[in-house]
């Protein structure tokens, strides 16, 4: 007997006839003799139009009340699930994050868990109950209801499998699993059968959609094994872990972001403490910077580049602006037209042509690379947006991924 941690994505629940469908994989699970902990999405698009009815009455609603309203999908869902599952005759019980003791921090819209009670689920699994816990949402030290941020069910999920200490958490989604490349994007993206923590982490904070970066995280932390595939299917899915055994591939995936937008920070004083000030703001108001650039002084002089989520950039510009003469800078100027294309892999220690490779694949599909940054496991390009799906493209073929055996030697 195990104890498994389902977690499904609002595509998984959108309908009653896929919450009934969830339902029954859920029961079987059960009646296989596992403790079952469910997690929901809010069901099929609601949390978008959730947002939707929020602009309606207000072009800047308060965070707080934000995550009030943005909370009430997931509660939908498990609800909804609780009842189909007793429609099949097991017994259920749904709970909100608040009521299993989800605490987080008071960040509305991007709140971090920081304790979970895990009292009141163990409590229900002896009852032999299915127990199911609504994604993406905790509390405050006060109280407050607050949200993880966008995907943020996923995290939910594996804090719970942490937490519960479970022998596997698997994340349902409408894919098959973790891929070398979106393959709306590329037809021809392979399933990875399985890749490495550090891996998926650089592939889910790089905007392969596909899991939330600090469910990632988190797995990584307290080792939780976890599985990513699809609702609809049977298929094997993707199997995310410590260690790859056997690391042929040298590089997993090529992964693009468009959610970002560059900010350029003018004319700052070329003296030591600068960019100490600027990414202090920064942090302390909570907002995550990206790949950053500081220009060579002119005189003396020098401008600081960075990339911000684009829901962050009204923020961080109205932050800067108001601190530009404790920064000692000239200006602040902004650009959305960018997007940005990664590979990642493990493999690439090891391997120093890749980023040569990478930039040859640019260079063939005429595309100009704006900023660089590099870790021991990824390479990241700043390229236009309009021209992100053909840099994918261009890589994902460079390296060759969508053939079953990656050439080794190919970035060699
Ligand atoms: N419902 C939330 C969202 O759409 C959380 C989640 O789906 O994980 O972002
Ligand atoms: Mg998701």
């Amino acid at each position: 007997m195990a104890l498994i941690v389902q977690k499904f994505g609002g595509s998984s629940v959108a309908n009653a006839e896929r919450v009934r469908n969830v339902a029954g994989r859920v029961v079987k699970t059960y009646r296989e003799g596992n403790d079952v902990v469910v997690v929901l999405s809010a069901q099929g698009d609601t949390t978008d139009e959730l947002i939707e009815k929020a602009k309606e009455i207000s072009e800047k609603p308060s965070k707080r009340e934000m995550d009030m309203l943005l909370s009430t999908g997931e509660q939908i869902s498990i609800a909804l699930m609780a009842m189909a599952i007793e429609k099949l005759g097991c017994q259920a019980v749904s709970f909100t994050g608040q009521q299993v003791g989800i605490k987080t921090n008071t960040i509305h819209g991007n709140a971090r868990i920081e304790d979970i009670d895990g009292s009141r689920i163990r409590a229900e699994l002896n009852r032999k109950r299915i127990v199911i816990v609504a994604g993406f949402q905790g509390i405050d030290e006060e109280g407050n209801i607050t949200t993880l941020g966008r995907g943020g069910s996923d995290t939910t999920a594996v804090a719970l499998a942490a937490i519960l200490n479970a022998d596997l958490c698997e994340i349902y989604t409408d894919v098959d699993g973790v891929y070398t490349a979106d393959p709306r994007i590329v037809p021809d993206a392979r399933k990875l059968e399985d890749i490495s923590f550090g891996e998926m982490l650089e592939l889910a904070s790089l905007g392969a959609r596909v899991l939330h970066n600090r469910s990632v995280e988190l797995a990584k932390k307290y080792n939780v094994r976890m599985v990513v595939r699809s609702s609809l299917n049977n298929h094997k899915g993707t199997l995310v872990k410590e260690v790859n055994e056997v690391e042929k591939m040298m590089i997993k995936g090529v992964a693009y972001d468009k959610d970002i937008a560059r900010i350029s920070i003018l004319a700052v004083r070329d003296i030591p403490g600068v960019a100490y000030r600027i990414f202090k703001f920064l942090a302390d108001a909570g907002i995550n910077v990206d790949i950053i650039l500081q220009s060579i002084g002119r005189g003396d002089t020098k401008d600081i580049s960075f990339t911000v989520a684009k829901s962050q950039l009204t923020e961080t510009i109205d932050l800067i602006n108001r601190n530009l003469d404790d920064i000692g800078a000239a200006d602040v100027s902004f650009s959305q037209d960018v997007a940005k294309v990664s590979v990642v892999g493990a493999g690439m220690v090891n391997h120093p042509g890749v980023a040569a490779t990478m930039f040859e694949a640019l260079a063939e599909a005429d595309i100009n690379i704006h900023m660089i940054s590099t870790s021991e496991i990824k390479i990241s390009c700043l390229v236009r947006t309009d021209e992100a799906e053909k840099a994918v493209q261009a890589v994902h073929k460079k390296f060759r991924l969508g053939e079953s055996e990656q050439a080794e030697e190919q970035a060699g």
